[in-house]
């Protein structure tokens, strides 16, 4: 393992009924709440309405801001940050997906800065403070309501990048599994490839001594493939939902990779795909996910052989590592096939037109991934082999 330090101060609400537990925590921070909401999901679900009933019993003023985009853009922010500043907003409140929250993050600590927020983005500069938000959780994917990362899109430049800050953690995140109920399957779908995703990219890693890390991603991977076909069959479970947001969660907070660098090219990759394409970051993974893993298998065959005997049942016998690993490569895809998700660029009519305009935006800050540090060229093989 790597030296580490571990801190994750999100206070994490989970359960049927504990949205109720909002009137405890907004008050903490005052009245004057920005409300922050996607594309109309939850008014359709009714949420909309139990939040603003909660709101005004806490005695909060409530601004909003409707219609964040599925990958949040740039302008968007900018709106959130104008209505804090005018408003004097004391907190803030994400109630959506990944979207919504990363969106809300950018808006907390633009909130703060005099410059433009791109800036964070771009790292020419740091936040130096934030505005406080909490989250009440949509859309089990992104684990963004318990990490500090937010991914923006800047739609005049066709960049969708990743940025973080140890003060864009959410103070407080409410997850009802209930919520999840009306999330349709293609979406809850995307979903779960995004957090099998997260965990892959912590997987596959370099560090030595990480028995514990490497099994407890192995207990969360096999927990999503058995319970996502019963799921995308029932998809008001609530058994199965509060499983799959779980794991959502635990995928990316910080528990499953103490002392990990992980790799996070492939999200790098499948960034650069949705910049320009605008397409769902989960079926963008499964595409690119299972390519980057085929051009990688050199790097550490056992990893991958392990990966297939532990997760996907790959009997070894007789077999060398890189054909296990193969085997297990062929298993990832064809669960990912069995419970809808996309698997060639193709499925969004994607060609191979914009090959190298995406492979510029992956290259943006140099050579990446923790596990193989991959070049243009590999990049370009990964779009190749995705078409
Ligand atoms: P999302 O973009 O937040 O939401 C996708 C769609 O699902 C939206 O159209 C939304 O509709 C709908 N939806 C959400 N909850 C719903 C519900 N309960 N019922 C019905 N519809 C619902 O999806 P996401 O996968 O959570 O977030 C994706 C973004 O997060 C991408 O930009 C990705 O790059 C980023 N990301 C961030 C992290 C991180 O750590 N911060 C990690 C991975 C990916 P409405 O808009 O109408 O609500
Ligand atoms: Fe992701």
């Amino acid at each position: 393992m790597k030296a580490f330090e571990f801190r994750n101060p999100t206070r994490l609400i989970f359960g049927k009924g504990q949205l109720e537990l909002l009137k405890r925590e907004v008050p903490k921070y005052g009245k004057r709440v920005l409300l922050v909401y996607g594309g109309g999901s939850i008014k359709r679900s009714g949420l909309y309405d139990q939040v603003i009933g909660l709101l005004r019993e806490s005695d909060a003023e409530v601004t909003e801001l409707p219609g964040v985009e599925p990958n949040p853009r740039l302008s968007t922010v900018h709106k959130g940050v104008e209505l804090c500043k005018t408003n004097h907003i004391e907190l803030i409140l994400a109630v959506g997906g990944g979207s919504v929250i990363d969106c809300v993050k950018a808006i907390a600590a633009g909130a703060k800065y005099d410059g433009d927020m791109w800036d964070f983005v771009e790292r020419k500069a740091a936040p130096q403070d934030a505005l406080p938000f909490g989250t009440v959780l949509t859309m089990a994917a992104t684990g963004s309501e318990m990490n500090s990362g937010s991914v923006i899109t800047n739609e005049a430049t066709q960049e969708k990048m990743g940025w973080g800050s140890p003060l864009t953690y959410p103070a407080f995140s409410i997850l009802d599994p209930t919520f999840t109920f009306t999330l349709p399957k293609d979406q809850t779908v995307y979903g779960m490839v995004d957090m099998m995703s997260h965990v892959l990219e912590h997987y596959f890693h370099l560090e030595t001594n990480t028995p514990v890390q490497l099994g407890w991603c192995e207990t969360v991977l096999r927990t999503v493939i058995d319970t996502a076909p019963k799921l995308v069959e029932d998809l008001e479970n609530y058994e199965l939902r509060e499983a799959i947001m779980y794991c959502g969660t635990m995928a990316l907070n910080g528990f499953l990779n103490m002392g990990l660098t992980g790799d996070w090219a492939t999200h790098n990759i499948e960034h650069a795909v949705s910049a320009v394409y605008d397409i769902p970051h989960g079926g963008g993974l499964a595409i690119i996910f299972p390519n980057w893993m085929k051009h990688n298998l050199h790097v550490k065959p056992e990893r991958f052989k392990r990966l297939a005997v532990n997760v996907f049942n790959v009997n070894p016998e007789g077999k060398s590592d890189e054909q296990v690993g193969e085997e297990g490569i062929q298993a990832l895809r064809d669960f990912w096939s069995s419970i809808g998700a996309p698997s060639r660029l193709a499925d969004y009519d994607i060609g191979d037109k914009d090959i190298e305009l995406m492979a510029d935006k992956a290259m943006r800050f140099g050579p990446f991934g923790g596990f193989n540090k991959l070049h243009r060229e590999d990049v370009v093989a990964i779009y190749k082999a995705s078409l």
